[in-house]
């Protein structure tokens, strides 16, 4: 039967899908409200039968890849699938030193496959289109797989409607010729293959505004390009537009870096919020001033991944259309068969990979104790980050941090906060020793 769809009226009669978020049914669509549902996805994906409750993970990254791992540890009953729709990882993390020549590609790349093999879960490379909550079916391109439990971290999506580009074409554009490099794959491809052609003028990079995903990576990157600018004897400049009144984090380690190291390649503009880009002109307007550019990487503001708003899963009062979660228990409300974790959650943590993949520890556990009619303490994220600042030697600086539930304001904030930001040697090392951990955590 082809029923109208609970979605499809949202669509058609232009009520937003954050409205649509607020009631409860949103994220329920039967199978058959999809068009084609009738052919593949209306069907059991091919995958070997659930030899235990089923637990499904949407998404291969930093929170899916470690999810998917300690939730069989923790609960080693439980059948667990990851489902991705990449077929490589490639680490976002390093991408900025890889920029630089400090490590080679095969050092981001890992693969999905040897994670699912080492740690006795399914990886299922297919490409999630809908969940119905109520029959607790994920749906596919290859056909539905039935959940115990579901976890959704999908990671984030750009908002090129915040920096004024709203034009189909200009967006695509924009995305094309000028990709802020970060999400993981083709874009950070492209930013090293513009910078291989790059014959000088002015590359420009910019930082958004709000919860954006790795708050130090674009003053890091800022540092390895001007850093690259230098060692190939390239007459360019690094124009960074900030549209945040200074620096986000590790201020003084920074600005030191961009002063002492990089002195007449880097020009920083702080409190420079975009309104429009003119892409075929290649010009950035802010408020006051207008900017040209020859080449560069344009990072727009972040929202979460659009598979949250598909599903009718946004908070209402999110600018960021983050997921609709338990702050201390990620479970969306009013259903404790479904999660969303990593960079799609709306809390204030940063939205790094060492974050995700310490939240994913602690909610691997908070679903292995409900599905034993148990609950466990909350056990705050840990952001520890590295910055590289200068290449041969690699020097670096860092941050780390937990968080704190401020009861009166009712947000997280950072708590035992460890900063260093003189650059060492020591710290380039512990750099490239933190990532090897942290990928031997989610592949090995
Ligand atoms: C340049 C750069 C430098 C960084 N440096 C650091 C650093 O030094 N330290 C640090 O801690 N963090 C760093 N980060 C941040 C870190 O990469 C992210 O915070 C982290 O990847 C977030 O993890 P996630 O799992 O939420 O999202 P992701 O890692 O993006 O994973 C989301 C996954 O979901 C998949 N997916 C999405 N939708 C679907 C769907 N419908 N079906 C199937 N699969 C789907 C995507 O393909 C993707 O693989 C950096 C990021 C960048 C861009």
């Amino acid at each position: 039967m082809n029923k109208f769809s609970r979605r499809s009226f949202f669509k058609l009669s232009g009520i937003t899908a954050a409205a649509a978020a607020t009631t409860p049914l949103a994220a329920c669509a039967s199978g058959s409200d999809i068009p084609h549902a009738a052919g593949i996805t209306g069907k059991a994906a091919d995958l070997p039968k659930a030899k235990g409750p089923r637990v499904v993970v949407v998404g291969g990254g930093w929170s899916g890849l470690t999810m998917a791992k300690y939730l069989k540890k923790e609960h080693p009953d439980f059948d667990v699938v990851l489902i991705e729709k990449r077929g490589l990882f490639m680490s976002c993390p390093i991408t900025n030193l890889w920029l630089a020549d400090q490590v080679k590609l095969e050092f981001l790349d890992h693969s999905f496959l040897d994670a699912a093999k080492n740690n006795n879960y399914i990886f299922f490379n297919a490409t999630v289109i809908d969940v119905d909550r109520k029959s607790r079916k994920v749906y596919t391109e290859q056909g539905y797989l039935k959940y115990e439990y579901l976890v959704l971290a999908p990671g984030i999506d750009y908002n090129y409607s915040a920096i004024g580009v709203t034009d189909p074409v200009d967006v695509n554009t924009l995305k094309t010729n000028y990709p802020a490099g970060f999400m993981p794959g083709s874009e950070h491809l492209s930013i090293k293959n513009k910078l291989a052609e790059f014959e000088g003028g002015v590359f420009v990079l910019t930082v958004p505004q709000g919860n954006y995903r790795c708050l130090p990576a674009p003053y890091e990157r800022t540092c390895m390009v001007a850093a690259e600018f230098k060692k190939q004897k390239i007459k360019g400049k690094v124009l960074l537009l900030d549209g945040n009144p200074d620096i986000t984090i590790k201020k003084d380690g920074f600005h030191h870096a961009f002063d002492e190291l990089y002195k007449g390649i880097v020009e920083y503009q702080p409190g420079a919020i975009i309104k429009s880009v003119d892409v075929a002109g290649k010009t950035i307007k802010t408020e006051f001033d207008s900017y040209k550019f020859d080449d560069g990487a344009i990072y727009p503001r972040v929202r979460a991944s659009r598979l949250i708003e598909t599903l009718g899963l946004v908070k209402p009062d999110s600018p960021q259309f983050e997921a609709n979660i338990d702050p201390f228990k990620y479970n969306v409300i009013g259903d404790e068969h479904v999660y969303v974790t990593g960079d799609a959650r709306p809390m204030g943590f940063s939205k790094s990979g060492n974050t995700s993949n310490s939240e994913a520890h602690y909610v691997a556990k908070v679903i292995a104790a409900h599905a034993q009619g148990k609950e466990i303490p909350w056990e705050s994220p840990h952001t520890v980050c590295f910055s590289a600042v200068m290449i041969d030697p690699l020097e670096s600086i860092s941050v780390d941090a937990h968080y704190k539930y401020n009861e009166k304001e009712k947000h997280f904030g950072f708590y035992d906060v460890k900063m260093v930001q003189n650059w060492s040697a020591d710290r380039g090392q512990a750099n490239l020793e933190w990532a090897r951990g942290m990928y031997r955590d989610m592949f090995s």
